[in-house]
């Protein structure tokens, strides 16, 4: 028998597959359901943008040639948005393969690299993948404690993450907060902002980084297409970096990471920001309307600057979100961040919103 223990390379012992949010039509088949709603993954209940859904088509038929691995079109648009040059922008296969490829990019055995916890899982994958060592430093309640993060640097820091609005808690950092941070990084550290919700949040008061890009720190700024974009499936993710950081990171990357569909409907979507609005809208409608069910039912709801509401049930969230399930309504319970009690539930459309709301009450009472 082949011993894979020393087959294997020690980093990936220490790396636990990721739990993705439960498809739809694997609930349907298991619990021979009709009607399944998903309201685990974040993603938006109006779909993509008809002009993306255009363009998918549009490229179907060209689907044996090879994508630009330049993304020419795609980050000439991005930069002239953000007011940035094209070799300050960086794609990859979703934010998820920035992510990755940024600490094989700038870790090595050894470093570190500050996150919060608990947040978005893949800060952690990226550094133990790389060799490096995740310093994670717990929510204030559901916020980042940017104060104890910057707390923690030291020599051995490459990177600290800032997930901002936070996965799974839905917390915003604000302008004074990131002001007071980035006064306290010194130089060697890159700070990666994960702004994966960056087109949710209309609080004047957020922390958004790009701001210090433009000022010459050194930042990486993600976003994505995944969220308000609706375009998950086509995995396309992108950062905003200094010309550096995109050089080096275009050795680490393989040339065709962002396939042809994702970048054409990627700007296509781009070129729809009335279906932006449209997104934006019915998710602040979904957020008031389910912050008051959820508060009626007596649960602790917190706070949320994205798509998505972390409530808190008081009870087992494991047996909560199988309660649901039978009800044909996945939702995404937060044990596996060490959250025993709370669920974090996407903000769908309102038809989904209140087949969710009686469901709960159907599982809480
Ligand atoms: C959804 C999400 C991402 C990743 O999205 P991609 O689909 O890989 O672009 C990154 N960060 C956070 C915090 C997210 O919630």
């Amino acid at each position: 028998m082949l011993n894979y223990d020393k087959l294997v390379r020690p980093e990936v012992f220490r790396l636990s597959p990721y739990i993705p949010g439960k498809p739809a039509d694997e609930v349907k088949r298991e619990l021979g359901l009709e009607r399944v709603i998903k309201l685990a993954s974040n993603e938006n209940p109006l779909g993509p943008s008809p002009k993306a859904i255009e363009r998918v088509r549009e490229m179907a038929t060209q689907a044996h040639i090879y994508p630009d691995a330049s993304a020419w079109a795609l980050k000439k648009e991005l930069a002239s948005r953000y007011g940035v040059s094209e070799s300050q922008i960086i794609l990859g296969n979703g934010s998820d393969e920035i992510l990755i490829l940024l600490g094989q990019t700038f870790i090595s055995p050894g470093d570190e690299a500050v996150m919060p916890a608990p947040s978005f899982p893949v800060y952690r994958t990226s550094v133990l993948l790389a060799g490096g060592t995740p310093v994670e430093v717990p929510l204030k309640d559901g916020f980042l404690d940017l104060p104890a993060m910057a707390e923690k640097i030291n020599k051995k820091t490459k990177m600290v993450f800032i997930c901002n609005p936070n996965n799974p808690t839905g917390a915003m950092v604000s302008r004074t907060e990131v002001e007071d941070f980035m006064n306290k990084i010194p130089e060697g550290v890159l700070v990666v902002a994960d702004e994966a919700y960056y087109e949710y949040v209309l609080d004047p008061d957020y922390g958004d980084l790009l701001p210090y890009l433009k000022r010459g720190f050194p930042v990486v700024v993600l976003h994505t297409f995944s969220k308000i974009y609706g375009l998950a499936g086509l995995r396309v993710g992108y950062g905003l970096v200094p010309e550096e950081v995109q050089a080096f990171f275009n050795r680490v990357r393989l040339s065709f990471n962002v396939n042809a569909i994702g970048q054409a409907a990627a700007l296509a979507a781009l070129s729809d920001q009335e279906h932006v609005e449209r997104s934006r809208r019915v998710n602040e409608e979904g957020k008031t309307y389910l912050q008051a069910e959820f508060r009626k039912m007596g649960l602790k709801v917190y706070r949320t600057w994205g798509n998505f509401i972390m409530v808190d049930t008081g009870r087992d969230c494991q047996v909560v979100f199988q309660k649901l399930l039978r009800e044909g309504v996945i939702v995404r319970p937060t044990s596996a961040w060490g959250l025993m009690t709370c669920l974090r539930i996407t903000i769908g459309s309102q038809a989904e919103n209140e087949i969710l709301v009686s469901a709960l009450r159907n599982v809480l009472t």
